[in-house]
Order: C-alpha cells, then structure tokens, then sequence
C-alpha cells in the first residue's frame, strides 16, 4: 500500500505526485534481480531479496514512502557519514582532519590501505577511516561512546533507534578483516584505544536497526542544515555539513564513487545491507533499501533509483538549474509609478517633466553571485542615464556571503557620479538585515547609498529632492488664497468674496495626531499650509495594519470630500509632521455657495479635475505595478 507519513502519522496516499512517481519507479525497477545479497555473516544472508522500498523525505518535514519501508535492517556503512557529522560536533573541523582524511581511496570499503604519508587513514567513508571516527564518540569506556553513538543516531533518525544483536555478535565474531585494520591502525597511533574497544562501537554502530522511511529522515536532516525535520531537533551544527556531505560526494560510495559522482551526482551513501541513501541540500533526504548488492558493495536497485530520480528532476550536482536573469522582476521609471503624496498641478508638471529620469528596478529571488552579478551591472547600466536609482528587494528572500560582497561593490564607479542610487524593503528586521547593515554607511557611486523601509517611502523621497532642486519650497510663509489648489481658478474678485464668507482658521496639530476620524461626520476641511498629513484605512481587528492610501502637503485640501458626500468620513487623517492647517467649516462653503453658485461651480469642478487627475495617476500605478 502506498502510505505518506505527515508529522509523525502514518497516513493513506492522497496519490500526490511525489508518491505517484515513487510507485511507478518501483515498479519499473521491481524485475531487476541482478546482485547479490551480503552473506559475509548468516543474517545479513537471510535477507529477503525481493524487498525494495524508496523514501524521499522533505526539509519542510514530508515523508513519502513506497515498498516495504517500515522493513527493519541494520544501518551498516550508512552510519559512516552520521558518526563523522558527530565527531565534528564533538571536536571541530581541525581535531577531525587531523583524525582522518578527505581523499578517495578507489579501492574496497573494506580494504586495507592506509596514508602513511599522513600517518591517517584516506577518509571517513570506508571502513578504516570510521573505525577511527568510531573512536571519536565521547566518552571514557566503550560503554559510554556506544550510548553517545545510538543517542547521536537516533537524534538523525528522529526516534529512539535499536540494535540489532545478533548481526552484531557476528559482526564481532567473524570481523577479522575489520580487526586487522584495528590493529594495523594502533601499531601506527592513528587509533588510541585497544583496538578490540574501538571495534565494539564499530561493530555496534554497524547494527543499529533502521528502516527506509527513518534513512530517508537521517537523510534530510543533512539536507536540512542539520536539523530533523520531523522533530525540528539540530541533529549536528550547521556548519558541519558541508563537510559531510562533500566526503559523502567523493568517497561515499567505495570504488564506484567516481563513477557515481559522473553519473548521478548526489552526496550519497551506501550500506552492505542493501540500503543508499543520498543528500539533496536545502530540499530533501532519499533513501533507498533493496537488500541484493553488486560487486562494489552498493545496491543493484538503490543505485539504479538514485540514477533515475537524478536524471528525471535534474538533480546532479553540476546540472545548471538557475536562470539568474530571473532576478530582474520589473523595471519603470518615475513617469509611470508615484509616491502616495498628492501633489499641487505645478507639481505634477515638475515630476511629469523629470520623473522619466528616475529609474526603480524591482528584484526578486534568493541574491547569489550569479543573480547578484547580474543586478549589479544592471544597476550600473541604467544608472548612466539616471538621476536616482530606486533598486526595491520587496521579493527578495536572501543574500548570501557573495552578493553581500557584490552589491557593496559601488563606490567609486564612474558611470555616473551625480547619480543616487537607493534601496528599498531591506527591512532591519528582515531576512535581508545582513545586506541593510553592509550597505549602511557605504557609497553608491559618489554618493552614500540612502535605504528606505518601502518604495513609497523612497519615491517621495526622490520626488521631494526633485521638487525641491525645481523650486525650492517656501515653507515658511503663509499661503494665499491663491495658492490654494481647491480655489485655483477663481478672480481676485471671487476670492476676496470667498474669504469674507469662509473665514479660514488657523489650527496647529502634534506630528502623530489624529485629525479626522473615520466614520465621523465631517463638518470641516483643512488646507495644509506647513508640514504634511497621512490619510489612512486603520486597522482591522486583531493584527490588522493601516494602510496608506496618501501623503498630503503645503496648499492641498483633506476632508473636502465632506462637501460633496454630506457623509461620514471615509478614511482618517493623521498629522505625518507638524502640522499647520486652515480649518474651513464645510457649512459655511455650502451656504456660500447658495450664494454664488458659479464660483461653487468653480470649486467642485477644481474638485473633480484633482480627483480626475489622482486616479488617472493610481492606474497608471496598478497598471505598472501589475506586470
Ligand atoms: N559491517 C560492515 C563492515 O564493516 C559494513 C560495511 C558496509 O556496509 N559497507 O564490513
């Protein structure tokens, strides 16, 4: 039956198509019967040769599992690269190497060659090499080490593992072969102990009982940074595992290991007792139990399975999978996307008239030296002809050591000195804080490289040093009647009709004050004459956010809609700053404007061609945005 294990139930196949392929692999596989079952102790040969399962584990905690994968067998040379994560842990990288080496050996797993040259056995994977590392479990007695073994196992395994003993009882009894390289190695120091004490946790480790579904489990764990993904427990420091998984690549597989890493590419293992298992990093764990083995020692059908699985996802190590172009979403410039800030008709022509030279590239991905060598020299290309590059990593997930190293790489670049280069979304507490505090503090071109937490942000920031270098704002001095965007149009007549009428007051309100609530019946308007005001949708329930929906400043009106609606505030409007407003009472403009309709006329149409105006503006950012 097919069986899919969530968490630690075991539960019917909903057919998913990771099982789907698992159970046709089987079954292709299913009538190879080449090999030969390990007979070098009577238990191993009693192994049913027909056996097969295949179980693929996920880093996120998924076990799919085909065949018989709940058989038990014994662990054998697939403890290797266990013990030797362990002994890292343990007594760190130098005390390991010095321990035993990293290089193939091209003969038997049970072969008795040793570096003399460096007084070690070649590496950790055959069988001299692990009896050393065997040695390295913690403890004074064998006792000791055999418990710090099976716990270390088990932690991989996600349960408490058992032995088997009477494999290991003739493991002991008839491992001559294993106890001559023992010995060998204590005639040179490259083992402390007797070598019978070390042999006991050799043998011991060798026969702790498994199934397919926990190597699959044990498998990502190693792809997971060390940590089981079933029960969310560091089964070894993370910064081990790339030495692991790199013997695993050259030597795991005995003599056919060269052959292996031609051909399927993945750091793998295998065991006499028929079982494979084999490392995706980052993604997932593969085991394989098939118990007939060819002439290296490996699994007829575990090897052929790790072959077919790499070739049919693409799998192998040096099978390029990255399209590092990928990493430019989106680019527009500044005629196409604006800030939220509403902004005077004079304004807007500054902007419609400079915005074209601001450019926002928009990044997505994981940030590598391919993708971010590729943002880079696009960065450096549009730049030429910028004023401001706005580069947003909104859906950027990561960056590694070598795009923090690329992307601080733009002081002093020629292209174009005068231009300021930004970044936005590179949020302190973000995936990407790595990258904000290297940038922090660097140039971009001449200029320090300024990040801001959003792209609205950075574009009314950019938009207010366009305004600014245009026509330097005059924030000082009080605004006219003029001057006022709702009153444009209007004669001197008309205005000083309009000021005997409405009477503005000045009002003052704190940076952080609440002006207008949502829901209230709104009676006044304001024009801003200082300082700025954010209109926003408060938050909903529990854990909602406010969302902006505008930024408004100097000789802009808020909560004028009330003039035309006559119903309840739709947004609330808070003071971004300081804030200096004339309050116009919305009674008093309506009565003046029984009064003198063609002047009210006037206003509304100023009115609606400012909303006309904003939301023709808000398409052509949805539009843009879009794509
Ligand atoms: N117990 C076996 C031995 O030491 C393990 C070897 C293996 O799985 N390749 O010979």
């Amino acid at each position: 039956m097919l069986l899919t294990i969530e968490g630690n139930q075991l539960v019917p196949s909903q057919e998913d198509p990771v099982s789907r392929y698992l159970t046709r692999l089987r079954g292709e596989l299913m009538s190879v019967d080449a090999g030969e079952v390990a007979s070098y102790i009577p238990e191993l040969a009693r192994a049913d040769p027909r056996q097969f399962a295949i179980a693929i584990a996920t880093t996120d905690g998924r076990v799919f599992a085909v065949g018989d994968a709940s058989q038990l067998f014994t662990i054998q040379s697939v403890s290797k690269p266990f013990a030797y994560a362990h002994a890292f842990a343990c007594h760190g990288r130098a005390a390991v190497l010095d321990k035993v080496g990293v290089e193939p050996t091209g003969e038997a797993f049970n072969s008795i060659v040793l570096d003399d040259a460096a007084n070690q056995p070649y590496n950790p994977m055959v069988n001299a090499g692990a009896i050393a590392v065997s040695e390295l479990f913690p403890g004074d007695t064998p006792k000791q080490r055999i418990s710090a073994m099976r716990s270390a196992l088990s932690r991989f395994a996600g349960r408490d593992l058992d032995l088997d003993e009477s494999v290991y009882r003739s493991e002991s009894e008839t491992g001559h072969r294993n106890r001559a390289i023992a010995y060998l190695m204590r005639n040179s120091n490259m083992i402390g102990n007797e070598p019978e004490a070390v042999l006991e946790v050799y043998f011991r480790q060798c026969s702790m009982l498994v199934n397919c579904r926990d190597l699959a489990v044990m498998a990502a764990s190693l792809a997971n940074d060390g940590v089981n993904p079933l029960t969310g427990e560091a089964a070894m420091p993370a910064e081990f595992v790339q030495d692991v998984l790199s013997v695993m690549h050259s030597c795991g597989m005995y003599d056919y290991a060269g052959q292996w890493a031609y051909e399927v590419g993945i750091p793998a293992k295998s065991g006499v007792s028929g079982c494979v298992i084999a490392v995706i990093p980052g993604q997932i764990g593969i085991a394989i139990y098939s118990p007939r083995l060819d002439s290296y020692g490996n699994s007829v059908r575990g090897v052929m399975a790790c072959r077919r699985i790499s070739a049919d996802f693409g799998l192998h190590a040096f099978c390029s999978r990255t399209g590092v172009e990928s990493v430019l979403r989106h680019e527009l410039n500044g005629l196409r996307i604006r800030s939220k800030r509403l902004r005077t008709p004079a304004e807007r022509a500054i902007l419609d008239r400079s915005g074209g030279a601001i450019c926002i590239i928009e990044a997505q991905g994981r940030l590598y030296f391919g993708t971010a060598e590729r943002l880079v020299h696009r960065i450096r290309k549009v730049a030429a002809n910028a004023t401001h590059v706005i580069v947003d990593f909104r859906h950027v997930q990561s960056a590694d050591r070598a795009a923090l190293c690329l992307l601080q790489g733009f002081s002093g670049v020629p292209e174009n000195p005068n231009c300021q280069l930004i970044f936005s979304h590179i949020l302190v507490n973000g995936p990407l804080a790595n990258l904000r505090s290297v940038l922090a503090g660097t140039k971009g071109f001449s200029r320090p490289i300024q990040i801001f937490d959003g792209l609205d942000d950075a574009l009314e920031h950019v938009e207010a040093e366009i305004l600014y270098l245009h026509a330097p704002a005059s924030e000082e001095s009080m605004l006219t009647l003029q001057e006022i965007v709702l009153f444009q149009n209007l004669d001197t007549e008309e205005l000083s009709l309009l000021s005997l009428s409405v009477a503005p007051k000045l009002t003052t309100f704190e940076s952080g004050q609440i002006i207008i609530k949502k829901g209230e019946l709104g009676k006044t308007f304001f024009v801003i004459v200082r300082g700025s005001a954010s209109v926003e949708l408060p938050s909903i329930g529990h854990g909602g956010r406010t969302v902006q929906i505008a930024s408004v400043g100097r000789s802009l009106a808020f909560g004028h809609m009330a003039l035309i609606e006559g119903r309840t505030r739709g947004a609330q409007v808070v003071a971004e700053t300081e804030l200096v407003c004339y309050a116009i009472s919305v009674e008093s403009l309506r009565t003046f404007g029984l009064e003198h309709p063609s002047i009210y006329a006037k206003i509304l149409m100023n009115i609606i061609s400012d909303l006309a105006d904003t939301l023709h503006a808000a398409n052509e950012t949805i539009r843009a945005l879009e794509r």
